[in-house]
């Protein structure tokens, strides 16, 4: 069974259990698994997503959770899903395919791991007799797919906070109109960083923090990206990969966990040509790989704002790699950029990463023209987060299509209606199951920017602490 150590060095190994309901490892380090599993890609061509999930988690979960019922738990929640392939394979080019990643409850990529995540979570609690109380702030994306997770749970309650008035429509209703005596929406009268002040207040209350158990699902928790290995294997499969052939992956990326996810699948054996990362105006990882220094600069909006970060928080897992697991290098790299917001990598290094990734910036111009020119060439239409990847992706390979190249497409396209059409003049409809959004009764509570009244707030809503 594989074990986890902290990319910091501190607190030595730990099981599955112990990584799912930390996230964050108290060194302040994340977690990662001692040694990649080797996966035997022999026979799985084929198979149904939920089985692949097996095969390719299993080895991380160990006897941790009994293997029939997590089998029970892969096949129920990817049942659910809206596509019988889960993760469908759409092409787009010669040799060039997009990967439709949003057919779960929020049609976006993050219902992939959250979805299995809330059930997880919710399992290990039962069998351990506890409750948590999940708090979290969101500017859209995250949050919805958060409460999506955990609406069913029986051991959880979550908190999501979201700035009042500053989200889109669609965007609230997807966290608003989910009505269910655990969900608890808060739209504090502030920002989305007031929001995010907020919830690390909440955290570094120590009192309540016991008091309440409080927990996050936030994207550095290993089983996140556990669970997005699979659609790496999925996908290298149906393009051949049992029998060799390497596709290439292009994957829009902020935090950059779901490149991380590819990384390792790529370790674990799955045989693949390049991997290559797209970013938008937030370029942090792009000039990384330009300059060999991590530089911290201000966000600013951009037409894909689930990219909109400072830092690629799920970047230092690479960073280990690259460090060959010296977590003291880690522990010098992360102490720079905190003093001074940047840290230089070796000439060696650097060209290490730039062996194993390429990357790309794409502007909104260029995101823009991207979903013009797919709906032109192709008659499909993309959302501005899978434009960029898929602009990343000609970037890299330019007339090279030798190896198949497989995009991520992150979110639908109706999730950002307004971009696609200034894009291509069409304007996104919901897919079914989401068709009534804007008929749904919606609840939240609005609350000041105050800790106390919104702690009192989650504390007289939790079921029992
Ligand atoms: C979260 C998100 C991303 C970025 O994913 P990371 O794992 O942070 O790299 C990209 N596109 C969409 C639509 C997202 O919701």
């Amino acid at each position: 069974m594989t074990q986890f150590i902290s990319t910091r060095g501190q607190g030595g190994l730990k099981n599955f259990t112990d990584v799912l309901l930390t996230g964050l490892a108290p060194d302040g380090g994340l977690y990662v698994p001692q040694h990649f599993p080797q996966l035997d890609l022999k026979g799985m061509t084929g198979l149904s997503y939920a089985d692949i999930a097996y095969r390719v988690t299993a080895p991380f979960i160990g006897d941790e959770i009994d293997p029939q019922t997590y089998q029970a738990i892969l096949k129920d929640v990817y049942g659910k899903f809206t596509h019988s392939a889960v993760a469908p394979l759409v092409q787009v080019g010669p040799n060039a395919w997009v990967m439709e990643l949003f057919h779960g409850p929020t049609i976006a990529f993050k219902d992939y791991a959250l979805q299995l995540l809330g059930r997880l979570f919710d399992h290990v609690l039962e069998k351990q007799g506890k409750r948590v109380t999940i708090v979290g702030a969101t500017s859209g994306d995250t949050g919805s797919a958060a409460i999506e997770a955990c609406r069913s749970c029986r051991h959880i309650d979550i908190f999501i906070l979201h700035p009042k008035g500053r989200t889109s429509d669609v965007q609230r209703r997807q966290m608003t109109s989910v009505i269910a005596p655990n969900v608890h929406n808060i739209a504090l009268e502030g920002t989305f960083d007031d929001c995010q002040d907020m919830v690390k207040a909440m955290f570094n209350d120590q009192a309540f923090r016991e008091k309440m158990n409080l927990s996050a699902v936030n994207s550095i928790n290993w089983a996140r990206i556990m669970a997005q290995i699979v659609y790496y294997v999925t996908s290298a499969l149906a393009l051949g990969a049992e029998t060799g052939r390497a596709p290439s992956f292009s994957v829009p990326t902020g935090n950059f966990g779901n490149i991380y996810a590819a990384y390792c699948a790529r370790r674990m054996g799955v045989p693949m040509s390049r991997l290559i990362i797209g970013s938008n105006r937030n370029d942090i990882l792009t000039r990384f790989f330009d300059t060999g220094a991590m530089d911290a600069k201000g966000v600013e909006p951009s037409l894909s704002p689930s990219m909109d970060i400072q830092i690629s928080s799920n970047f230092e897992r690479y960073l280990f790699e690259l460090a060959d697991r010296d977590a003291g290098r880690i522990q010098q790299w992360m102490t720079q950029f905190k003093a001074a917001g940047r840290f230089d990598v070796s000439a060696e290094q650097i060209a290490q990463a730039r062996h194993e990734f390429s990357a790309h910036r794409c502007s909104d111009e260029q995101t823009l023209l991207m979903m013009a020119e797919c709906y032109r060439e192709t008659g499909y239409l993309v959302d501005p987060h899978t434009a960029v990847g898929l602009y990343a992706g000609w970037q890299a390979m330019g007339t090279d299509t030798s190896s198949p190249l497989i995009a991520l497409a992150c979110a639908h396209p109706a999730k950002f209606p307004d971009a696609v059409q200034k894009a291509t003049g069409i304007h996104p409809p919901l897919p079914a199951h989401l068709a009534d959004l804007y008929e749904r009764p919606e609840k939240f509570d609005i609350l000041p920017n105050h800790l106390k009244t919104v702690q009192d707030f989650v504390q007289s809503r939790v079921k029992s602490s």
